[in-house]
């Protein structure tokens, strides 16, 4: 009966239905809990998942459509924890100021001036051809008028854990906080359990939203089990206005008011003090970590090596691009790992291994979506990249670790699949229309110009 065992499962997988997609002979970089490398790996696709991860060697499945990875780098989809999505039309609108300076000088101005339905879906269609081919599937977004950025992030195929800007001044969507509020709710409720849309609560910060603002906010997350973002550590200046005002950090002034808890980002956690960290750690908190925004805005590093340590989710966010001023994810693994290196004169600081899952797995812990994204597991969402290593400058490989962070380049990136659709072949984006979305978006920066008085 055992020599024929073979045979039977030969015959088994020939009668099994064949699986929608295969992406076929590449080094696969699970980021699993093993962190398993399999060379000449295959996965395959069905209905959007990933149905089965294949070692070389191991029969493969009958496939409608295959994908050669020869020569490729499969990675799981990378994950933005934080950005500000339509700020990409404002990329080097104003640059060497103070972020307060910044913020208040030109961007809040320039927003007050020109952001409207318009400017944030062709905002958010640029955006995402950017993130798309330089392999982010599922990014945070922060912003105003979030109902086109969803609408928007429909037509990309991407995922996104979006969030309507609830901030205590005046903005181009909403006059008021309840009005925001009330907008909040609508927002959550018309996306509730959609595919690639995940509504969320985001009050802008403490600095700039009053606290029984935020606590509403906070309420209406959990009325609706949504994930919950705010900016918060973001600069000394934040620290020393939260400190005159409240006689505290502004995370203890967010614990006293019962914010804190599960199903929270938070945004920088620069000048997070070890007690802060304590809070992070004992309500499960996840943080995002922008470190090319906080560098080019003299901010600050936070203390990642010292959130981890504590078992703390850290992301990997751009933040806006018109503080970054790109949307390029291997860039940010880059910066994360040799800024730290640098403050710290210590070369173990960031391993690449902590960075790669901080902008994969634990960036999808920190959104609360592990269980969808972050790995090329079976179960989860086949969100993929494929990275082309056939090129000079990735020619040779010794560590795919090393590689994906100081040497792969977003351009690098050939072939992406968000929830097993392919959304960039070849480089090229196929959702949507990227001349079109060019020519709309260079248009609006004559708007913007022109309210500017420029
Ligand atoms: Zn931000």
């Amino acid at each position: 009966m055992v020599t024929f065992l073979p045979l039977m499962l030969v015959l088994a997988q020939a009668q099994a239905p064949p699986v929608d997609l295969l992406v076929k002979g590449g080094t696969v970089v699970t980021v699993d809990a093993q962190m398993r490398v399999l060379a000449g790996g295959s996965v395959a696709v069905r209905d959007g998942k990933i149905a089965a991860v294949i070692a070389a060697g191991e029969a493969l499945p009958a496939a409608r459509e295959t994908i050669d990875a020869s020569g490729h780098l499969v990675i799981p989809g990378l994950v933005n924890t934080h950005g500000h999505v339509p700020m990409i039309v404002m990329r080097g609108i104003a640059e060497d100021l103070a972020l307060m300076e910044w913020l208040n000088g030109v961007v809040f101005p320039a927003e007050a001036k020109t952001v409207d339905p318009e400017l944030v879906y062709w905002g958010t269609l640029l955006a995402g051809i950017e993130m798309a081919r330089s392999g982010t599937t599922t990014f945070s977004d922060m912003y105003y008028f979030e109902e086109e950025i969803a609408r928007a992030t429909e037509k990309l195929g991407l995922r996104g854990v979006l969030g309507q800007t609830i901030i205590g001044f005046p903005a181009p969507d909403h006059k008021t906080t309840d009005e925001a509020l009330a907008a909040t709710e609508r927002f959550l409720q018309r996306y509730k359990d959609h595919p690639l849309v995940i509504a969320s609560v985001a009050p802008h910060a403490l600095y700039t939203t009053p606290l029984e603002v935020i606590v509403k906010a906070r309420e209406l997350a959990r009325r609706y089990r949504a994930p919950f973002q705010i900016h918060a550590h973001e600069s000394p200046e934040e620290d020393v206005a939260v400190r005159a005002k409240y006689g505290t950090t502004t995370l203890t002034v967010l614990e006293g008011a019962g914010v804190l808890g599960p199903g929270m980002l938070v945004h920088h956690a620069i000048t997070v003090t070890a007690s802060d960290i304590a809070l992070m750690k004992r309500y499960a908190i996840g943080v995002t970590h922008n470190p090319e925004s906080n560098m080019k805005g003299g901010s600050g590093l936070a203390p990642v090596p010292e959130l981890l340590a504590a078992g703390i989710a850290v992301g990997l966010g751009t933040d806006g691009a018109a503080s970054n001023n790109n949307l390029d994810q291997f860039e940010t693994m880059d910066f994360a790992g040799k800024a730290h290196k640098l403050v710290r004169h210590d070369p173990t600081a960031m391993p690449a291994r902590a960075l790669v899952r901080m902008a994969t797995i634990d960036g999808a812990r920190a959104l609360g979506l592990d269980d969808r994204i972050g790995s090329i597991e079976v179960g989860k969402q086949a969100d993929l990249a494929l990275i082309d290593l056939r090129v000079p400058e990735l020619t040779p490989i010794y560590d795919v670790y090393a590689h994906l962070v100081y040497a792969v380049r977003g351009a690098h990136v050939r072939t992406v699949l968000v929830g097993g659709r392919v959304v960039v072949r070849d480089r090229t984006v196929t959702t949507v229309d990227a001349a079109e979305v060019m020519a709309r978006c260079t248009a609006i920066q004559g708007r913007i110009l022109k309210a500017l008085g420029r």
